[in-house]
């Protein structure tokens, strides 16, 4: 193959490096030492961290939800820090299906205003970011949370009656072990280059998707691996 300018070449490089390993880990490294990239890097481990946590914590309750089931997210658009909305933003510009959740999130036409744009009704799974979803997403139905006096309760799920199950003393008995809802947004707001501040999904994580864009045109300014088709969709 031969190369007629600096330019395809520096781009049949960036494209390979992406071929060979995992978006979110490639994203990272493409980053450099850049502020983005450990902020990426945060919410990365943090999500790796924690999820075995909500897990363990629907196995020890014996809860699960209905196959197919996706109600909670048919009527719900979820809020999200800085950092949750960047590790979206990254998946929309280089992982699986990208292509398609730009449409998603782009899209002039949504399906609906009150619908979270990465839910997909048609797929049982629903869910078409699941690997990098939000905290509370990942929270909901799977976690405990504190009660007016700091008790540990759970809510459980109005659409899935098995939820009742998860009794008070049950709860009471792993309390020492158990972390509740406000201990992980805790964590989640400490994460470097994050906040408590939080915006609607759709704004935060086309904005998100900006910021890499610019870093990553800033590292390469050369080669134009980035659209300027989504910095222009804001
Ligand atoms: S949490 Fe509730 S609404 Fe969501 S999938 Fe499970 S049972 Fe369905
Ligand atoms: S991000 Fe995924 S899990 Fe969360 S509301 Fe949207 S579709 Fe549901």
């Amino acid at each position: 193959m031969e190369f007629t300018n600096h330019n395809h070449l520096l781009k049949f490089l960036f494209l390979i490096i992406y071929a060979l390993v995992k978006y979110i880990e490639n994203t990272i490294k493409l980053l450099g030492d850049t502020e983005i990239a450990a902020e990426l890097r945060a919410i990365y481990d943090f999500y790796n961290c924690i999820q075995p946590d909500f897990d363990s914590f629907m196995e020890r309750f014996s809860l699960s939800c209905p196959p197919g089931c996706g109600e909670c997210c048919a009527h719900f658009i979820p809020d999200v820090t800085p950092s949750e909305a960047l590790i979206i933003g990254a998946q929309v510009l280089f992982g699986d299906k990208k292509d398609i959740l730009k449409d998603q999130l782009y899209s002039s036409k949504p399906v609906s205003s009150i619908v979270c744009p990465f839910y997909d009704p048609w797929n049982p799974s629903h869910c078409m970011i699941y690997s990098v979803r939000p905290l509370v997403c990942r929270m909901f139905y799977s976690c405990a949370s504190e009660g007016k006096n700091g008790e540990m309760e759970f809510r459980g799920c109005r659409f899935n009656d098995e939820s009742q199950r998860v009794a008070g003393q049950e709860l009471e008995d792993s309390s020492s072990v158990l972390q509740s809802m406000s201990d992980y947004g805790e964590s989640l707001e400490a994460l470097p280059g994050n906040s408590a501040s939080t915006e609607l999904l759709p704004a935060a994580v086309k904005r998100a998707v900006q910021r890499i864009g610019y870093d990553l045109n800033l590292l390469f300014p050369d080669s134009q691996v980035f659209m300027s088709s989504d910095q222009e969709a804001l």
